[in-house]
C-alpha cells in the first residue's frame, strides 16, 4: 500500500473506533470492553476518565493494554525518562488518537546521549529505576480523582523485571488509595510470535475478570511508526549503545501476529485498595515459575520470590 494510502485508512480505522467507543453507552463508554460472555460494553466502570494506564517502556501501552485507550485519562510512562525520539514519534500518531495531549512521562524528559549512556544498561539504570523510585514518581499522578490503574500483571507478562517493579508500585500505591488495579491476564512467551505465544490464564487464576478487543490492524498501523523510529545519538558509539539495546522504538518481535490479539481477557488485581493477588496460588507460582527478564545480576531490582 502506498503510504498515502496506509495513512488515510489508518486515519479511518481510528474515526470507526472513536465513534463505537461514543455510541457504546454513556459518556467515553468503550466498545471494546466488554463483560466475560456478555456483548455489552463496560461503559459504567470505565468510562468514566478517570482511568489511568501505567506502563514501564514506550511500546508497552501498545502492546498490552490498547483496549483501554479510548478511555485513559492519562498515558504514564513508568521506568525511564522519555528520550526526544520517543516525543517525535508519539506527535506522529494521529491526531484523532489524543495520544500526546494525555502522555505523561512519569520520569520527565532526558535527551538521546543521557538515555544511551545510562538506561540501555540495566545495571546503570537499576541504580536509578527501581520498585521504591517508581513508586515515588508515580505518587503525584495518582491524584485523588483517580478510581483505577491498567498496568502491567504480577508476573510482568513474560517476566521483564520493570514491568514487575512497575507492577508492585501501582498495586502498594492503590491499596494506600483504595483503588482498582487490572492487566492483561495472559502469560506470554519472550518475543511471542505466534498467538499460542500469549496464553490466558485469566480463569485459572480465579481473579475477576473482563475481556477487551485488541485491534491487530490498529496494532499493527501504530507499530509500524515505532518500527520506522531509528535511534541515534550524537557519537557513533553512543549510537552503536543504542542500536544494540534496540534496533527502532520497537522492543518487541515485529512479526505479524507478535501480540496478544483480539479479544483477550484483563484480570483484576486490586479492588477498592485490597489487593486480590496476595496469597493467590496460580499468581505466585506464575511469578515463580517466569524467570525475571532484564534484570541487573549485581543489583537486583526485584524482592526474591
Ligand atoms: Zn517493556
Amino acid at each position: 500500500m502506498r503510504q498515502a494510502t496506509r495513512a488515510v485508512a489508518l486515519l479511518l480505522l481510528i474515526a470507526l473506533w472513536v465513534s463505537a467507543a461514543r455510541v457504546s453507552g454513556a459518556g467515553a463508554a468503550p466498545a471494546s470492553l466488554r463483560a466475560i460472555g456478555e456483548a455489552q460494553s463496560l461503559a459504567e466502570a470505565f468510562g468514566d476518565g478517570r482511568t489511568l494506564i501505567v506502563f514501564a517502556h514506550q511500546d508497552d501501552d501498545l502492546l498490552w493494554m490498547l483496549p483501554f485507550w479510548p478511555v485513559a485519562d492519562r498515558f504514564v510512562l513508568a521506568a525511564y525518562p522519555a528520550a526526544p525520539a520517543v516525543r517525535r514519534l508519539i506527535q506522529t500518531f494521529p491526531s484523532e488518537l489524543n495520544y500526546a495531549g494525555r502522555w505523561s512521562p512519569a520520569w520527565g524528559e532526558t535527551d538521546d546521549d543521557t538515555f544511551a549512556e545510562i538506561f540501555t544498561d540495566r545495571c546503570k539504570r537499576a541504580a536509578i529505576v527501581n520498585v521504591a523510585t517508581i513508586e515515588a514518581r508515580l505518587r503525584p499522578l495518582v491524584t485523588a480523582d483517580i478510581r483505577r490503574i491498567v498496568t502491567h500483571n504480577n508476573w510482568g507478562e513474560y517476566g521483564h523485571a520493570e514491568h514487575r517493579a512497575v507492577n508492585i508500585a501501582v498495586r502498594t500505591l492503590a491499596v494506600e488509595r483504595g483503588i482498582d488495579v487490572w492487566a492483561l491476564g495472559d502469560r506470554v512467551t519472550v518475543n511471542g510470535e505466534a498467538p499460542s505465544d500469549y496464553v490466558d490464564v485469566a480463569a485459572e487464576t480465579g481473579l475477576p475478570a473482563i475481556t477487551g478487543h485488541v485491534d491487530p490492524e490498529l496494532l499493527r498501523a501504530l507499530r509500524s511508526r515505532y518500527l520506522a523510529s531509528i535511534p541515534v545519538a550524537s557519537t557513533a558509539e553512543l549510537t552503536t549503545r543504542l542500536r544494540r539495546w534496540s534496533p527502532t522504538l520497537w522492543t518487541w518481535s515485529g512479526a505479524p501476529e507478535a501480540f496478544p490479539m483480539g479479544w483477550q481477557p484483563f484480570i483484576q488485581l486490586v479492588a477498592r485498595g485490597r489487593d486480590l493477588t496476595v496469597g493467590n496460588p496460580v499468581v505466585t507460582r506464575l511469578v515463580r515459575e517466569i524467570a525475571p527478564h532484564n534484570q541487573c545480576p549485581s543489583r537486583p531490582i526485584l524482592p526474591s520470590p
